[in-house]
């Protein structure tokens, strides 16, 4: 196998910040990228198992998207807009209420955030406690929301949490299903409702369907159910991050349409841009919409390249059923193609939902090993969980088929060579 050809990475290394962190596993310098391949600067091809982290469900530079983008370019469109009203604004809202709200009888209003997704996740907490009155939230381990200080006291992660430098406060944390024994939920109802359970009456719950870095853990329908109705009777606002779970990547464009519950508070970020501009969405019950003008402020909500892209994603995709119909095709073949190397190999097992998916390993090293030699296969996939014990299949929602199969076999080359 070719070592990747080593590139000038000296300016990186010399000026950027210890932050950087993707970089490290995966050290080309990238020129170019098409659908589900990066391009290096010295020509080598790179399949794309990591997608932007969700941001690049319709993979890399999608024609049509991109198009819409170069002509609003060439008419020279109004690029950034604060809140300013936009025929390219308009065009998304118009296409979003039509396409995605209504028919999905969702009567939610839009708020524009600042276009990061833990800015849309900060707006949510506020609403939340702006229309309840109260201030704590409850959150779920291995949940992750952010990294600005409301988000971060939201998410489990002990690293990212300790880089707060503050004390993270107003959350407490419950369950998530699947973790540890028993019903998570009968216990945090019995919390809620004893006067000595020492959790005061939260304002919301945030939670993700299938939780993105915290090791594609997914709730059941009927947890979700369960815990909708929990919360509902309790007066208690459940606020769903889809983030990362949403704009198709579990196989619906909520995450939660099959669970048949009706979120007060909807947070939307990564994809909703498109083609991978920066663009996020706090889609709020109007009844909770209670902001006052410039309340909840941002220079960048108006970044009109992201309307365009958004809309011209919306109308290309979501029109029918047929493209969810594709991601949940794709995710059946992750799955059982991860099941079936789960079969041969022990310590190794499936976890997700749709094409938010993964490859579970007992032993941490392994699924860091599995991610190093896949990158050598030129194959970039990346971990997550809280040992980074999960390797993560997050390919393009659209990658052609055999194109995932291509990456799959280089997946399965690779496990085999860790064989311990
Ligand atoms: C990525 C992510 C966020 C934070 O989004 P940023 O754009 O990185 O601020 C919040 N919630 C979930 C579920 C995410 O995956």
């Amino acid at each position: 196998m070719r070592e990747a050809a080593v590139s000038d990475v000296d300016v990186f290394v010399r000026r950027e910040s210890q932050v950087r962190s993707y970089c490290r596993s995966f050290p080309a310098v990238f020129r170019s990228a098409r659908g589900a391949v990066l391009i290096a600067e010295d020509g080598s091809e790179y399949l794309d198992f990591l997608c932007v982290a969700g941001a690049a469900n319709y993979g890399h530079n999608d024609p049509v998207l991109k198009d819409a983008v170069l002509r609003y370019l060439a008419e020279d469109g109004v690029l950034a807009s604060l809140d300013l009203h936009t025929v390219a604004k308009r065009a998304f809202l118009e296409a979003f209420e039509r396409l995605i709200l209504k028919p999905r009888g969702l009567p939610h209003r839009v708020q524009f955030t600042g276009p990061t997704g833990t800015n849309a996740v900060e707006a949510a907490l506020k609403a939340a406690r702006k229309a309840t009155g109260r201030s704590t939230i409850l959150a779920f381990t291995n949940g992750y929301h952010g990294m600005s200080l409301g988000a971060l006291a939201a998410t489990g992660n002990a690293q990212a949490r300790r880089g707060a430098g503050v004390p993270l406060a107003h959350t407490v944390f419950a369950r998530f299903d699947g973790y540890g024994e028993g019903d998570s939920l009968a216990l945090l109802e019995r919390q809620l409702d004893d006067p000595s359970g020492g959790i005061d009456l939260p304002a919301a719950a945030i939670v993700e369907t299938v939780q993105g870095e915290g090791g594609c853990n997914a709730a059941s329908w009927r947890w979700l159910e369960r815990l909708a109705y929990l919360l509902h009777t309790r007066g208690i606002l459940l606020i769903i991050d889809d983030v990362q779970a949403g704009c198709g990547r579990t196989g619906t464009f909520f995450s939660f349409e099959r669970a048949g519950i009706a979120p007060d508070l909807i947070v939307l970020s990564k994809s909703i841009g498109g083609l991978g501009l920066p663009m996020s969405l706090l889609l709020l019950r109007p009844e909770l919409d209670l902001w006052q003008p410039g309340e909840h402020n941002g220079t960048f909500r108006g970044n009109n390249l992201a309307f365009v892209a958004a809309r011209a994603a919306i109308e290309r995709y979501w029109t029918d059923g047929a493209f969810a119909q594709g991601v949940q095709a794709r995710g059946d073949i992750i799955r059982a193609r991860i099941e079936r190397m789960a079969a041969r190999h022990r310590g190794l097992s499936y976890t997700g939902r749709g094409l938010l998916a993964g490859l579970r390993c007992s032993d941490p090293a392994r699924a860091e090993a599995i991610s190093r030699l896949a990158y050598r296969r030129r194959l970039i996939i990346e971990r997550c969980g809280p040992h980074d014990e999960v390797v993560k299949t997050m390919p393009p929602l659209n990658i052609p088929i055999e194109q995932l199969h291509e990456g799959l076999d280089r997946l399965e080359r690779t496990v085999d060579e860790t064989m311990p």
